[in-house]
Parts: structure tokens; C-alpha cells; sequence
């Protein structure tokens, strides 16, 4: 029999993979299952959502890769940045009801679809949806400036031409902006963020095309990190880029292409030539845990097979790593860590949550007292300037089908003196008194 040791040390009725600060951090109340929304993350917290776990193909339970850092603060809401958008993990970022508006600092680790498909989907949404300054976006230059990720978005923006003139009858204010801040692929250990105590620093990844990065976020008044691999063949500067990482996410792919041929009718070669240009198989991703020694690793941008196949693809993994790991999927694992403790759980969603309300505060500088009114920003278009008056004319006339007692007057055009929020009326209607001290939330 093959001697099981837990590389923690002796833990009898312990594990043989599970440290003893696997336990609950300060903030999670519910021990099984993260309810959204419900949790405020202290300083010294951090939390991360796997919001998208998946290449490709999506099914229901994996959504296009992406990845949601938060880091507590005393504040309501927990600062955040986005690693990846991949398609369909902002409608997983909202059912954990992280409010649209605050969807912003977003970090693409390469320009494949499945790694930013839900940016040109949502930003036109979040800018409507209370976002009014501009969005953030991070990613690499290509090697020529055509391929890079300011190229991206400026085309991105072309193809929503029609999208942007629509929403411009609503207040958009400088939501429709992005500010993209492309670093040089090729930079090592080059700094793309540093604010307030937060650094991220990205280096470049073997994914057969220039342009492909490696992110780690570094939190240092805290000394909690959180490392990203992106896509890519494993290497030495992941290994040396990603050392001692609190968090250690890599992509992972099953090796075993005579599997896959089964499972897909794929020719084996064509799966064992995907694998050794642009990824990195189980084996590699142990291996790199094993040299980085973080305090979890995981995988994530990954196949979930099933029970059968995970556990190969784990066996795989254990041949080089010993200590704690998670997989990213199916979505909305999450994760707490705290310095002393780590905490996995999955989210709890209902299929049609709503979105988060609205809160006029995170509208205002940190600590400002509330205004008694909000201007909304002014439209930059009204139907007219977009639209012939015979497409209006073709309307059906309200009176028509609004019975007599709820027929109210129409609001088609902007007012030009402009519309007023009133936030303390607004939050009454969810219960809140935002001059009383005591927080609902705390
Ligand atoms: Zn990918
Ligand atoms: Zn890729």
C-alpha cells in the first residue's frame, strides 16, 4: 500500500491534502454556501470568484474564464479587479450581486474570445446601468500595434457604433469611455497597476502568439496575493513570477488525447498538437504548483468531465502536488483568504436573481455627505437626431391599451433643465436610512 502523507504535517482525521488553516475567515456567515451580497469583507479579506471557468465549449455550468478579486475594506463595498471577462461571467458576477456600475479594472490576460467576450456585451449595460465615468481596461500589446489590446477595444467600440448612439438617449456621462493602459508583453515583472497599496505586475506566456501574460496582484499592506497564469505552455517565469503566491490559479488541460478522441471523434494528434503549442496539461500544472508553493492552487479555464475523468485529471495533478488545492469550476466556487485561514465554498444563485439595486453613495467620493439631489448626466442624443419621425408615427396610440385608471403621461424626451435622483428617496424604498449610523449590512 502507498504511504499517504499530508505534506502539513500528521492529521489524523485531517485529510492528507488539508493544512489546519483550512477553516472559515472572519466574514463568511454561512460555513457551506456563499449567499452574494451577504458577506462584508473586512480589511485584511480577501475573496475570489471563479465567475467563468470554462475555454470553450460554454455549457450551463461553465461560463467563458474569468475571475473576480475583491479586497475588504471598511466600506460597503469591497474594492475589486476583474482577471478575464470571458463570455458569460458577468451574468454569474450579477447573480452575486456585484452592482453593474462597479464592474470595472479589468485585466485580459490575451486576446482569445474566450477571455473578454462579455467586455463589448456589458460595457454599453454598466455605462447605462449607473457606470457613468469611464471603464478601466488592462491587457498586453501584440507584436504589431494592430494586435494589441488598445487596437482591440477601438474596434470593439466601431462594431457597438449603433449600440453607443442607441443608449446615447439615456444619461451615459463618460460611461461609454475606456481607458485602456496596454503594457508591452514582453515587459518581465512589469508593473500595470499600482494604487493605494495594490500592485499587479504581468510577464509574458508561451500561447503560441505574442501578446499572451501572467498577471499577480500583490495587496502588500496585507501581504496577501493572488496569481493568474493566463493561458500558456508551462514555464520558468511562472514558476519564478508566481512564487509563494497566497492564491495560485493556472489554466489546466486533461493530458489525454486518446480520451478526448473518444469523447470528441477529434484525430489524437490534433489534441496532443493544441496541448503542446498553447497549453499546460495537469502533469506541468502540478509540477509548477509543486516549484511556486502557494497556499492553495487551482485550476481554472478548464473542462469539468465528471467524476470519472476529474479524478484522473486530479490524479494528474497529484503526481507533483501535494498541498491544497481547488478547481475554479463548475462557476461561482469561491474562495476566502485571510493570512490564517483559506475557506472554499460554492455560491448559492438563484437561476433569475435580479440585479443588485442601485445605491446613490457609490456614486459619491468615499466619506462625502449625501446630496439632498443627484443630476443625472445629460443625454447625448434624443430619438430625433437617430430616428425618422415616421418610425415614431407608426407607435400605437397609449390610450389605446393602457386601461383609463393607470394611463400616465409619457416621458419621451429628455427634460432639457435635466433629471434629478433623489438618494435618500431612493434608498427609503429598500429600507435604508443613510443617516443613521448602524449599517444593514454590518
Ligand atoms: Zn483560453
Ligand atoms: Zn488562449
Amino acid at each position: 500500500m502507498t504511504e499517504s502523507k499530508n505534506p502539513y504535517g500528521k492529521r489524523p482525521g485531517g485529510g492528507i491534502s488539508l493544512p489546519e488553516e483550512y477553516r472559515p475567515t472572519p466574514s463568511v456567515k454561512n460555513r457551506n454556501v456563499y449567499f452574494g451580497g451577504m458577506e462584508h469583507l473586512g480589511p485584511g479579506e480577501m475573496r475570489i470568484s471563479f465567475l467563468g471557468s470554462t475555454p470553450w465549449p460554454p455549457t450551463r455550468s461553465q461560463a467563458g474564464t474569468s475571475m473576480l478579486v475583491e479586497l475588504g475594506q471598511k466600506a460597503d463595498q469591497p474594492r475589486r479587479f476583474f482577471f478575464d471577462l470571458g463570455n458569460g461571467s458577468v451574468k454569474n458576477a450579477i447573480a452575486l450581486q456585484v452592482p453593474p456600475a462597479l464592474i470595472n479594472d479589468i485585466f485580459i490576460s490575451h486576446l482569445h474570445s474566450d477571455h473578454f467576450a462579455d467586455l463589448p456585451y456589458s460595457y454599453p449595460f454598466t455605462a447605462w446601468g449607473g457606470r457613468w465615468t469611464p471603464l478601466r481596461v488592462y491587457g498586453p500589446s501584440g507584436r504589431t500595434p494592430e494586435l494589441g489590446t488598445k487596437s482591440m477595444v477601438k474596434h470593439m467600440k466601431k462594431m457597438l457604433a449603433w449600440h453607443e448612439d442607441n443608449f446615447d438617449v439615456n444619461p451615459i456621462g463618460d460611461g461609454y469611455e475606456i481607458e485602456v493602459t496596454e503594457f508591452d508583453w514582453k515587459d518581465e515583472g512589469g508593473i500595470c497597476y499600482d494604487q493605494d497599496g495594490v500592485v499587479v505586475r504581468h510577464w509574458p506566456r508561451s500561447h503560441v502568439k505574442d501578446g499572451a501574460s501572467a498577471f499577480r496582484l500583490d495587496w502588500e499592506e496585507y501581504d496577501l496575493s493572488f496569481v493568474w497564469t493566463g493561458d500558456g505552455r508551462p514555464d520558468e517565469k511562472t514558476a519564478h513570477y508566481g512564487a509563494g503566491a497566497d492564491v495560485f490559479v493556472s489554466e489546466g488541460q486533461m493530458d489525454t488525447p486518446a480520451l478526448q478522441a473518444l469523447k470528441f471523434g477529434m484525430p489524437e494528434d490534433i489534441m496532443k498538437y493544441v496541448l503542446d503549442t498553447s497549453h499546460t496539461m495537469y502533469y506541468a500544472a502540478g509540477y509548477l504548483f509543486d516549484k511556486v508553493q502557494p497556499r492553495i492552487a487551482a485550476i481554472n479555464h478548464y473542462e469539468a468531465g465528471g467524476g470519472a475523468t476529474d479524478a484522473e485529471s486530479i490524479a494528474e495533478i497529484r503526481s507533483h502536488w501535494k498541498g491544497l488545492f481547488m478547481w475554479g469550476g463548475p462557476d461561482c466556487q469561491i474562495l476566502n483568504v485571510t493570512k490564517d485561514a483559506i475557506w472554499a465554498r460554492e455560491a448559492a444563485m438563484p437561476e433569475g436573481a435580479a440585479v443588485a439595486s442601485l445605491d446613490p453613495r457609490w456614486m459619491m467620493p468615499e466619506g462625502a455627505p449625501l446630496p439632498d439631489k443627484m443630476k443625472l448626466p445629460q443625454p447625448k442624443l434624443q430619438r430625433e437626431d437617430q430616428q425618422e419621425q415616421f418610425v415614431r408615427d407608426m407607435e400605437i396610440d397609449p390610450h389605446l391599451y393602457y386601461p383609463a385608471d393607470v394611463d400616465r403621461p409619457l416621458i419621451q424626451n429628455w427634460p432639457e433643465e435635466g433629471m434629478y435622483l433623489d438618494p435618500r428617496e431612493m434608498l427609503a424604498a429598500r429600507g435604508i436610512d443613510p443617516d443613521a449610523d448602524d449599517d444593514a449590512d454590518e
